[in-house]
């Protein structure tokens, strides 16, 4: 029922979405898209257990601009919004927790000079958070798609891991994946002690 009320909304978003050839990111409307995504999340919830860390790799940036969509109209690459909550290991939502994401361009290339593809942003009072992005493109060391993640909540350490699709699932970091219009939307809450 929530995949079909959510397709609803991104038809809809997308039909009053400028007419235009190029997928962009008007067409996807994301505006109005984030209102409802985040509206419409499941109650936060912590059956995933604890969220393993995964290895930083060695293209983070410190320092990435802040913001919720790391993508533009000339962004090549499948439309990903990932949502979910930032809660601490006895399920409480966790609001201001840093997150700071980071990823390879759809030709498997991370901007090392720059900071495309690179953004980090603060969950709101309910503990949530909200990315605009492209999925990851596969580069010859790592051929499984992920998005690196920096998460820190209040006082603690900086927490370190990776998420993975369907696809190719890794246990604890896969993200519930679902396909929008134009648009796929992902879902993955982490449990941080
Ligand atoms: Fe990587």
């Amino acid at each position: 029922m929530k995949k079909i009320f959510i397709t609803l909304l991104l038809l809809y978003g997308a039909a009053c979405a400028p007419a235009t050839a190029v997928q962009n990111k008007a067409e996807i409307n994301p505006g109005f898209v984030s209102i409802d995504i985040l509206a419409n999340l499941p109650e936060p919830n912590c059956e995933s257990g604890l969220t393993p860390a995964n290895q930083e790799g060695p293209y983070y940036k410190a320092d990435s601009p802040e913001r919720t969509s790391l993508i533009d109209a000339d962004t090549q690459g499948k439309r990903l919004i990932l949502s979910g909550y930032v809660l601490t290991s006895d399920c409480y939502t966790v609001p201001h927790a840093w997150l700071d994401f980071w990823e390879a361009n759809a030709d498997g290339e991370y901007d090392n000079d720059g900071y495309t593809l690179r953004g980090h942003q603060f969950s709101d009072n309910k503990g949530r958070y909200y990315l605009e992005t492209i999925m990851p493109g596969l580069y010859n060391a790592r051929p499984i798609e992920h998005i690196h993640v920096k998460v820190k909540i209040m006082e603690g350490a900086v927490f370190t891991t990776q998420l993975y699709f369907p696809a190719q699932p890794f246990d604890g970091l896969t993200i519930n994946l679902q396909e929008g219009e134009g648009v796929l939307i992902g879902y993955f809450n982490f449990v941080l002690k």
